[in-house]
């Protein structure tokens, strides 16, 4: 059992961003409005997430940390037709299978709750603790137990990025839930939840960005599109500024991000790209998981009719400031 954790791990928590994108996803899954990250040495050393969700229960604490206990759905094919993130009940387990955790949480208003520790997959201690509505969980020294998936571990500074990146995405895709992000005592992120798209994307591109966003809008068949773009006055030299949100989950899909680029390429320079976040809506049975689900990337059924949409908006919401 040990050991089915460990190997389910390496298939869940690849790097400290993994860590952070399950518990983070957890956070909003459980309705939190306020969810606080604090991490130590590019999450290598700690991984902290506090939220303000409903916590859980007394009871389902010890079973929230068993393999498969929480199952929430059968296949991935699910996967978009729910509006939760999580889905295989595998992240906790699997994280705490591989690091020192303690978790404490709960799910009253009276200041009671349950505090577990677990180390390498063992419970070393679970009590009655007093805590606040939500849940707080601690991860130490991920991979202490697994040497060789720790040796694969590039530089703090990288796996920060990766972190850092995640979560400015969740940020954005999640405007009515205040984010922080405190990396080695620093404040990298700082979110109001105020539920406006654009404060998210001032707050992590800065504010200047704010006043040079566009509104995007547009609506085909299938799909219905909103979000912002910003104004030729900021640029960035990489795609990395570009957000999709496919009903309310932050993905990744290529052809989506050409025919944004294609929208803004027809009327701006081509060596420069746009901040911008796209919020899509759609009937979920259009949109297929492909790949390993935590991968974030997919598949449209009718990709051609997004993509025009996509283009065509873009290219209307800059044209309008443009010419
Ligand atoms: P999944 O998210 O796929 O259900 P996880 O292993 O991530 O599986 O979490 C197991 C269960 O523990 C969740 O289904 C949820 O009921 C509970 N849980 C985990 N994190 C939180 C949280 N931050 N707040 C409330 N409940 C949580
Ligand atoms: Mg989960």
């Amino acid at each position: 059992e040990q050991l089915a954790n460990q190997i389910a791990a390496g298939e869940v928590v690849e790097r400290p961003s993994s860590v952070v994108k399950e518990l983070v996803e957890n956070a909003v899954d459980a309705g939190s409005t306020r969810v606080d990250v604090t991490i130590e040495e590019g999450g290598l050393q700690l991984i902290r997430v506090a939220d303000n969700g409903s916590g859980i229960e007394g009871d389902d604490v010890e079973t929230a940390f068993l393999r498969h206990a929480t199952s929430k759905i059968a296949t991935s094919k699910d996967l978009f037709a729910i509006r939760t993130l999580g889905f295989r009940g595998e992240a906790l387990p699997s994280i705490a299978a591989v690091s020192k955790l303690s978790c404490t949480t709960s799910a009253r208003t009276d200041g009671l709750g349950r505090r577990i520790v677990i180390e390498g997959g063992t419970v070393r201690e679970i009590a009655d603790a007093a805590a606040e509505r939500g849940t707080d969980i601690a991860v130490r020294e991920l991979f202490y137990n697994t040497p060789a998936r720790l040796k694969y571990m590039k530089s703090i500074q990288t796996e920060l990025g990766h972190v850092s990146d995640y979560l400015y995405r969740l940020a954005i895709a999640h405007p009515h839930i205040a984010f922080t992000l405190k990396h080695n005592g620093h404040t990298l992120l700082q979110t109001l939840g105020s539920g406006d798209g654009r404060q998210a994307l001032a707050a992590i591109y800065g504010t200047a960005l704010a006043k040079q966003l566009v509104e995007v809008s547009g609506e085909s068949i299938d799909y219905k599109l909103s979000g912002w773009i910003a104004k030729p006055e900021v640029t960035r030299a990489n795609r990395g500024g570009i957000t999709v949100i496919v009903n309310g989950r932050y993905i990744r899909n290529y052809a989506l991000n050409q025919a944004l680029l294609q929208g803004y390429h027809t009327l701006l320079p081509i060596n420069r790209f746009p901040v911008a976040a796209l919020r899509i809506e759609m009937d979920p049975v259009l949109v297929d998981v492909n790949v390993h689900p935590s991968k974030l990337e997919v598949r449209f059924s009718k990709e051609a009719e997004l993509m025009e949409l996509i283009e065509h908006s873009v290219r209307n919401a800059l044209g309008n400031q443009v010419l």
